[in-house]
C-alpha cells in the first residue's frame, strides 16, 4: 500500500473495475475499497463443482455496441449464450419473451396475424396512454398474457400493484410476432467463459483493493489518501439520508446443490404466479458447457431493502427521482468527488450501459 494515491475507488462492481482500469491505463494510481468480502459488486461469480455460480443472479452479457463488446472481450474470453427463459405458471409452461411461441400456447393459434387480432381486442380496454405497468402490459400484449405471465411476477419482483408501478420497466421485455425466444434483441450476447469474477479481476490488476470495508464512516481518513474519489455506492448513505431515504428493492438467493444431472433444463425459469414466494429459480450449469453429475440452483425471492440492507433495484418513482436529483446536486458540488454506476446513479442500468458510463467518466480525467 502507497502513503498516497490519485484515485480512490469505493466499490470494486462494474462501474468502479472499469474506471479503475481506464484509470490505470492513463498511469494514475488507485486504491479500491470494497464492503463486500469479494470483488466484483453483483457480477461476482463463484465455482462449486466445476460450475460457475453467479452468486447475485443471472448475469447474461448483451450489447448492440461493437465498441463495448470489443472491450470486454479484448479482456477474457466469452462464449455464446441466448437467453431463452421459460415462465412457469401454476405449472404450465410459457415460453419468454413474449412472442409467437407464448401466443400459440396461450390461444391455441399459429399466425401473427391471429395473434395481433386477440390483442388488439383486449388492448381495446386502454383507451388513453397507458400511465402505469398495468396499463403498458395489457397494450402491449393485451390482458390474458398480462394476467399468465406479468402481474404475479411483477408483483412479487417490486411489492407493490402494477396499477402503481411505472410502464418503462415492462418496456425492457420485446414482443415478437415470430418465433424468436431469444430475451435479448442485442446483437452480441454472450458470458465470461471463467465468469464475470475474472472479468473484473482483469479490470482490477494493479490496484490496490482493501476488502470488507466500510468507507462511509471514515470517509475523511479514506479521501485524505488520494487526489479524487469515485463513489459508487448509494448517494443518501454518502449524505447521512439527510434529505431522506431512497428506495430499492432487494433480492435474497437461496443456494441448493442439487444431487442431480438436470434439475429444470433450462438456465433460467420464471415463476409468474403471485403463490409461488421466488420470482426465478435459476441453474446455473446451464450458462455455460459443463459436464458435471450435480447441479447448482438459486431461489430468487425479492424482499424489502429493509431485510437485507443490500440494494439491488432502484425504485424509479416520482418521489424518488426526485429525492435523487437533491442528493445529486449534493454531490455536483463537490469538485474532488466522481460519483457513477447502478447505485450512485439510482439507476436500472445493464452491464453495458454500465461500462460505457465507466468510459465516459474515465475519458475525462
Ligand atoms: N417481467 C414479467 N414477467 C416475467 C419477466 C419479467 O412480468 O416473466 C417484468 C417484470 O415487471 C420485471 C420486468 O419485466 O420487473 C423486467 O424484467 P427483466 O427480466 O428485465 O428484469 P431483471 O432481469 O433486470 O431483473
Amino acid at each position: 500500500m502507497k502513503s498516497h494515491y490519485d484515485f480512490l475507488i469505493v466499490g470494486t462492481g462494474l462501474y468502479g473495475a472499469v474506471f479503475a482500469h481506464e484509470a490505470m491505463k492513463r498511469g494514475l494510481s488507485v486504491l479500491m475499497l470494497e464492503k463486500r468480502a469479494h470483488i466484483g459488486g453483483n457480477v461476482y461469480t463463484e465455482e462449486k463443482d466445476g460450475i460457475t455460480i453467479h452468486k447475485y443472479g443471472a448475469h447474461i452479457f448483451h450489447t448492440s455496441d461493437k465498441v463495448i463488446w470489443g472491450y470486454v472481450t479484448n479482456l477474457v474470453p466469452f462464449h455464446p449464450f441466448i437467453n431463452s427463459p421459460i415462465a412457469n405458471y401454476k405449472g404450465h409452461i410459457y415460453n419468454m419473451p413474449f412472442n409467437m411461441n407464448t401466443f400459440a400456447r396461450m390461444w391455441d393459434i399459429s399466425t401473427p396475424d391471429e395473434a395481433k387480432r386477440i390483442i388488439s381486442e383486449q388492448r381495446g380496454e386502454i383507451k388513453a396512454e397507458p400511465g402505469n405497468l398495468e396499463e403498458q402490459a395489457i397494450s402491449l400484449v393485451g390482458r390474458d398474457i398480462y394476467e399468465t405471465l406479468i402481474k404475479g411476477y411483477t408483483e412479487k419482483q417490486w411489492g407493490r400493484p402494477c396499477s402503481e408501478l411505472p410502464p418503462e420497466i415492462i418496456r425492457r421485455l420485446p414482443v415478437r410476432f415470430t418465433y424468436d425466444n431469444n430475451y435479448f434483441s442485442d446483437i452480441y450476447q454472450g458470458i465470461p467463459d471463467d465468469g464475470y469474477t475474472s472479468l473484473i479481476e482483469k479490470l482490477v490488476d494493479g490496484a490496490d483493493i482493501i476488502l470488507s470495508v466500510d468507507y462511509l464512516p471514515d470517509r475523511v481518513k479514506w479521501d485524505a489518501l488520494s487526489e479524487r474519489t469515485l463513489y459508487t455506492g448509494p448517494l443518501d448513505a454518502l449524505y447521512g439520508y439527510s434529505k431522506g431515504k431512497l428506495e430499492y428493492r432487494s433480492e435474497i438467493f437461496e443456494e441448493i446443490r442439487v444431487e442431480r444431472e438436470n434439475f429444470q433444463g433450462n438456465a433460467v425459469v420464471n415463476y409468474t404466479d403471485r403463490e409461488t414466494p421466488w420470482t426465478r429459480i435459476i441453474e446455473h450449469k446451464h450458462f455455460a458447457p459443463c459436464s458435471s453429475p450435480v447441479t447448482w440452483i438459486s431461489r430468487e425471492y425479492p424482499v424489502s431493502y429493509e431485510e437485507t440492507g443490500e440494494p439491488f433495484y432502484p425504485v424509479g418513482d416520482e418521489r424518488n427521482r426526485s429525492l435523487y436529483k437533491e442528493y445529486r446536486a449534493l454531490a455536483d458540488k463537490e469538485p474532488r468527488l466522481i460519483i457513477g454506476g447502478r447505485l450512485a446513479d439510482y439507476a436500472y442500468y445493464d452491464m453495458d450501459k454500465t461500462i460505457k458510463a465507466a468510459l465516459n467518466a474515465a475519458s475525462l480525467l
